[in-house]
C-alpha cells in the first residue's frame, strides 16, 4: 500500500519508463485503429498521455516526462514521415499538450476533472485550443516541410478534430483511473439490464456496417442514449472506459471499411465519425462528471449537516445541564429535583425499596446574612453545597438545592435507622466546617434536618413524603436547631 501510493506521488523511473511504454503503445493503438488507409486520423490518442502525466503529478518533473513522450512520438512518426518533419510534428505535439496544461494550470482547473467547471475549462483548454493551436501549425509544417498539397486549412481541420478527440476520450479516462475513485456503486438489475442493452446495441451496430437490420437503419448514434443512462449509474470510470471503446470501435469499423456510417464518401464519414465521438463524450464524460459531482455535493452537505446536528445536541446538553443547575452553588436546581425525586418515587414504588428523603435548612441564616453581609452569605451557602455534593459523590444519592438557604437530599437506606445515621452524619459534618457565626448559639453555621423513609404504594404521593420530611424539619428546629428529626411517616400519610 504504502510503496504504491509512493507510486503515485512522484513520477519515480518506473513511472518513467511505464509512459514511455504506454505511449507507444497508444500510438500503435491510434494506427491499429483510428487512420484510415487514406491516412485520415479520427483520433489520435497519444497526446493526452502526456496532458494525463502532467495533471495527475501535479507539473512535477514535467520536463522529463516531455522528453519521454517527445522521443517516443518523434520514433512513431518516422514510420510515416521523414525525420526532420517527425520532429517538427512531435514538436507541434508537445507545444499543444504544454500550451493545454499551462491554460488548465492559469485558470485553476482542478488536475482531477471531478467537476463539471474543470471538465469545461479542460475542453476548452485542450481539444478546443491546444488542439486547434496544433492543427495550425501542424498543417504549416505538412505543407512548407512535407509538400502536401491538400488545402491549408483541411489539413489543419483534421489535425485539430483528431487531436482534440483524442484528449476527449483519452485524458479523462487515464485520469479516472490513476486516482482514487471516490464513488461507490450501488448497481440494480435496472443497470445489468441496461448494460446488456448497450452490448447488444453495440454488437447490432457493428453487424449492421450502417446498413438496415430488418427494415430499421442501425448506426452508432443508437448508442448515445444507453450511454447517457450509464453515465447516470456506472459513475466516471466505467463511462469513460465504455466512452473510449465505443469511439475506438467505431473508428475501427471505418478504418477497416466497414461503413459504420452507411455508404459515404470518405471525408464525410470521417466528420460524421468525429461528430458521433465527439456527442458521445460530451453526453457520456459530461453526464457521468456531472452527476459524480452533484453526488460529492450531496456528501459534503450531509457531512456537514451532520457536524452541525452534532454541535446542537452538544450545545443542547449544554442548555439542559444549565437549565437544571442552581446558578449559585452549581449543585442541582429545584426543577431537576423535582425531576429526580419523581423518577426515584416511581423506581422505588416498582422495586418495594425504601426512599430517603431529607431536608436541610440552614439555622438563623438571616441573622448570618444581616451579620457578615449577603455576599458572605451566598459564600456560606455554596461552601455548604459543595459539603453535600461531596457526600452525594461519595454515596451515590443526590442533592439539590430546593430554595433559599434549604436543600435536599434523595438517597436510598435499608431502613429507618440507616437513614437517620447518614443524615446525623451530613449534620455534624456542616458544623465541622466550622464556619463561624457569631450571633449562633453554636458559635458556627449549622444545618437542621428532616428525614422522611417511605416505601411508596401505588395510592401514594411523593407530596406525603416531602410534607413528612418537612414537618421533621421543623420539628427539629422547634427543638434547638443543628439536629435531626426522623418524620413519623404514618401520621402524615
Ligand atoms: P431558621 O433557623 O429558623 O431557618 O432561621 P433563618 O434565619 O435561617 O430563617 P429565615 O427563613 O427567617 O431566613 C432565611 C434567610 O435566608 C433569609 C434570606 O435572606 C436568606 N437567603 C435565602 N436565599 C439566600 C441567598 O441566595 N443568598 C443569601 N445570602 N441569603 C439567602
Ligand atoms: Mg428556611
Ligand atoms: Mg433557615
Amino acid at each position: 500500500m504504502i510503496k504504491r501510493e509512493k507510486f503515485w506521488q512522484r513520477p519515480g523511473w518506473v513511472f518513467c519508463l511505464l509512459l514511455a511504454l504506454f505511449h507507444f503503445a497508444s500510438v500503435k493503438l491510434t494506427f491499429f485503429c483510428a487512420v484510415t488507409p487514406e491516412n485520415a486520423v479520427v483520433v489520435w490518442l497519444p497526446n493526452a498521455v502526456l496532458l494525463a502525466a502532467l495533471l495527475r503529478f501535479r507539473g512535477q518533473r514535467a520536463p522529463l516526462l516531455a522528453a519521454i513522450t517527445f522521443t517516443s512520438d518523434v520514433l512513431a512518426n518516422l514510420n510515416a514521415f521523414p525525420w526532420y518533419e517527425a520532429v517538427l510534428l512531435s514538436a507541434v505535439n508537445l507545444a499543444e499538450i504544454t500550451f493545454t496544461y499551462q491554460i488548465m494550470t492559469r485558470s485553476r482547473a482542478s488536475p482531477r476533472l471531478h467537476r463539471l467547471k474543470d471538465l469545461v475549462k479542460f475542453i476548452i483548454a485542450g481539444p478546443v485550443f491546444g488542439a486547434m493551436l496544433a492543427g495550425l501549425l501542424a498543417a504549416v509544417v505538412l505543407q512548407q516541410v512535407g509538400g502536401a498539397t491538400t488545402s491549408y486549412f483541411t489539413l489543419a481541420r483534421v489535425w485539430w478534430f483528431g487531436d482534440g478527440l483524442g484528449l476527449l476520450i483519452y485524458t479523462p479516462l487515464l485520469l479516472a483511473y490513476t486516482q482514487p475513485q471516490r464513488q461507490r456503486l450501488k448497481l440494480t438489475r435496472l443497470d445489468d439490464a441496461a448494460l446488456g442493452l448497450t452490448l447488444m446495441l453495440s454488437f447490432a451496430v457493428l453487424s449492421a456496417h450502417g446498413g438496415e437490420i430488418d427494415g430499421v437503419s442501425v448506426t452508432p448514434t443508437l448508442l448515445l442514449p444507453a450511454v447517457a443512462v450509464i453515465a447516470f449509474r456506472f459513475g466516471v470510470r466505467l463511462t469513460t472506459l465504455l466512452v473510449a471503446l465505443i469511439s475506438l470501435s467505431t473508428a475501427m469499423l471505418m478504418t477497416t471499411g466497414l461503413k459504420p456510417f452507411g455508404d459515404v464518401p470518405i471525408h464525410l464519414e470521417v466528420v460524421r465519425a468525429q461528430e458521433f465521438i465527439l456527442t458521445l463524450c460530451i453526453i457520456g464524460i459530461g453526464f457521468a462528471v456531472l452527476l459524480s459531482e452533484l453526488q460529492t455535493r450531496e456528501r459534503e452537505l450531509e457531512s456537514r449537516v451532520r457536524e452541525r446536528t452534532r454541535e446542537l445536541e452538544q450545545s443542547n446538553a449544554r442548555l439542559a445541564a444549565i437549565s437544571a443547575t442552581d446558578g449559585l452553588t452549581g449543585i442541582a436546581n429545584r426543577r431537576r429535583f423535582d425531576e429526580t425525586l419523581t423518577g426515584e418515587w416511581n423506581r422505588a414504588r416498582r422495586s418495594k425499596q425504601p426512599l430517603v428523603l431529607a431536608l436541610l435548612d440552614v439555622d438563623l441564616f438571616k441573622q448570618y446574612n444581616d451579620h457578615y453581609g449577603h455576599q458572605c452569605g451566598d459564600d456560606a451557602l455554596r461552601a455548604i453545597a459543595a459539603e453535600l455534593a461531596r457526600h452525594a459523590r461519595r454515596s451515590g444519592d443526590f442533592v439539590a438545592r430546593y430554595g433559599g438557604e434549604e436543600f435536599a437530599l434523595i438517597a436510598q437506606a435499608s431502613g429507618e435507622d440507616h437513614a437517620l445515621a447518614m443524615a446525623e452524619r451530613l449534620c455534624r459534618s456542616i458544623a465541622t466546617l466550622r464556619m463561624p457565626h457569631a450571633t449562633s448559639p453554636f458559635e458556627v453555621l449549622t444545618v437542621s434536618i428532616g428525614v422522611a423513609v417511605f416505601t411508596p404504594g401505588q395510592q401514594d404521593s411523593w407530596d406525603d413524603l416531602l410534607k413528612a420530611a418537612d414537618v421533621a424539619l421543623y420539628r427539629a428546629k422547634q427543638l434547638g436547631r443543628n439536629r435531626v428529626e426522623l418524620a413519623d411517616v404514618e401520621s402524615v400519610t
